[in-house]
C-alpha cells in the first residue's frame, strides 16, 4: 500500500503493519501506560498510546530515510522504502562501490535511532523537575505516576529507539551492523564476497541464537514470548543465506552479457510456412520452445506453441506462421551486449520463455531465466553458505 513521497522516495505499507501497530497500541493501552499511570482516565491512555504507536512508524521511517538518503549521495538510486512486520527496508538498488560508502550507508541508520533516542532522553530529562528525580530515585513507581503523558511517550519511544539501535548493530548480515562488519573485512581484505560470507555466517549464527533463545524460552519458562523469538531468529538466519546468496550470483554475473550465457543452437522458421508444417516439422520435432520468424534474412517476430493454440485447428492449413507470430517488440528483445544482471529482471517479467537476443539486427541466439542458472551451476555455482 503506498502512502506518500518523502524526499522523492516512495513510502510504502506492508500489511503486517497494521496488524504490528495494533499489537503496540493495544500492549501499551493495557499494559505498559496503566502500570506506569493508574491515576489515567482512559481517554489519556489510549491517546498516548495511539500517539506512541505513530511516533514508533515515524521513528522506523527516519531511520531508513538515513539509510536512503545517505546512499543517494553516493548517486545510489533509492526508488522506495517498504515498512513491514520487523521494521523497515530500504530498497537500495545496486551495492555501494566502495567499504567507505558501505560503511557510510550502513551506520547512518542506527546513528539515527540513537539521535532519536537521545532528544528524547534529553527532551525528558529537562521536563521532569530535579524534586522529582528524587522521588523517582526513592520510590519508582510513585515517581512516574508523576510524569507529564508527552514525557511518559518521549521516555518510551527514547528507550525503544536505543533499543532499535542496539539490535541493527548486531554484526549479523544483512543487519547494519553486519554490513558495517562486512564493509570493515571489505576494507581489510579487499574481497567483498569474501567478506560478505563471513558476515552472513555470522548473520546466521546470530538468527540461530535468538531462536535457541526463544526456544528455551518456550520450553523452559513455558512462555509463549519464546515463539516470537523463534520466528525472528528462523527469519534473520534465512535472510542472511539469501542475502548472500544474491550478492554472490550478482559477483558471478557481473563481468558476464546476454551473448555469453544464450543458446546458439536453435532453428529459424520462414514466415511463409503454414502453421500445419511449422506444427509437424519445428513444434513436434525438437525440444526449442520458440521459433524466430524470419522473412527476407530478417527476424519480423516469433512463435510458439501460445501463438499456435490461439488459431483454430481447420485453419492450421490456410494459414502462415507470418500471421500468427508475435510482434518483436511484444517478444521482449534483448541485445547480446547487455550484462547478465541487467537481463534478469527482463527475463523474470517473461516468466521463463525464452526471448530472442540480437546483435546487429540478426538474431544470434535464444536466452530464457533457466539459463542463467544453467550457466551459474556449470560455472561452479556453489552459492549456499558453508557450514
Ligand atoms: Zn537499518
Amino acid at each position: 500500500m503506498k502512502l506518500f513521497t518523502l524526499f522523492g522516495i516512495e513510502i510504502r505499507l506492508d500489511f503486517s503493519v497494521v496488524f504490528i501497530f495494533a499489537l503496540i497500541v493495544y500492549s501499551l493501552g493495557t499494559g505498559v501506560f496503566p502500570s506506569w499511570h493508574p491515576g489515567w482516565p482512559a481517554g489519556t491512555v489510549w491517546s498516548m498510546a495511539l500517539m506512541a504507536g505513530l511516533l514508533f512508524f515515524a521513528s522506523l521511517l527516519a531511520h531508513e530515510m538515513s539509510h536512503s538518503l545517505v546512499a543517494r549521495r553516493f548517486g545510489i538510486r533509492v526508488p522506495r522504502i517498504t515498512l513491514f512486520l520487523f521494521g523497515g527496508m530500504a530498497e537500495i538498488e545496486t551495492e555501494a562501490e566502495t567499504p567507505g560508502e558501505e560503511f557510510a550507508i550502513a551506520i547512518a541508520g542506527p546513528l539515527m535511532s540513537l539521535a532519536i533516542a537521545m532528544i528524547c532522553m534529553l527532551y525528558a530529562s529537562t521536563a521532569i523537575e530535579d524534586s522529582l528525580v528524587e522521588v523517582i530515585m526513592e520510590d519508582p513507581e510513585t515517581g512516574m505516576a508523576e510524569i507529564g503523558p508527552f514525557v511518559t511517550v518521549c521516555l518510551w519511544l527514547g528507550s525503544v529507539n536505543l533499543m532499535l539501535a542496539i539490535f541493527n548493530m548486531v554484526p549479523g548480515f544483512p543487519l547494519d551492523g553486519g554490513r558495517v562488519a562486512r564493509a570493515a573485512i571489505w576494507q581489510v581484505t579487499g574481497d567483498r564476497l569474501k567478506a560478505t560470507q563471513l558476515a552472513a555466517n555470522a548473520g546466521r549464527l546470530f538468527g540461530w541464537l535468538i531462536m535457541g533463545l526463544g526456544f528455551w524460552e518456550l520450553l523452559a519458562l513455558r512462555s509463549m514470548g519464546g515463539l516470537w523469538l523463534v520466528l525472528i531468529g528462523w527469519f534473520l538466519s534465512h535472510l542472511a543465506a539469501q542475502s548472500y546468496a544474491a550478492v554472490f550470483t550478482q559477483n558471478r554475473l557481473a563481468p558476464v552479457t546476454v551473448a555469453d550465457l544464450m543458446r546458439t543452437h536453435f532453428e529459424r522458421v520462414t514466415g511463409d510456412t503454414t502453421v500445419s508444417r511449422f506444427v509437424d516439422e519445428c513444434l513436434l520435432r525438437s525440444s526449442q520452445l520458440m521459433w524466430p520468424v524470419m522473412e527476407n534474412g530478417r527476424c519480423i517476430g516469433t512463435a510458439s506453441i501460445e501463438e499456435v493454440m490461439k488459431l483454430p485447428v481447420d485453419d492450421r492449413d490456410t494459414t502462415t506462421v507470418r500471421e500468427i507470430a508475435l510482434s518483436l517488440e511484444a517478444s521482449g528483445v534483448l541485445d547480446a551486449a547487455l550484462p547478465a544482471m541487467e537481463a534478469m529482471g527482463a527475463l523474470a517479467r517473461r516468466q521463463d520463455r525464452p526471448v530472442p537476443v540480437v546483435a546487429g539486427g540478426e538474431v544470434v541466439g535464444l536466452l530464457r531465466g533457466a539459463d542463467i542458472l544453467k550457466w551459474l551451476t556449470l560455472h561452479g555455482g556453489e552459492h549456499r553458505l558453508a557450514g
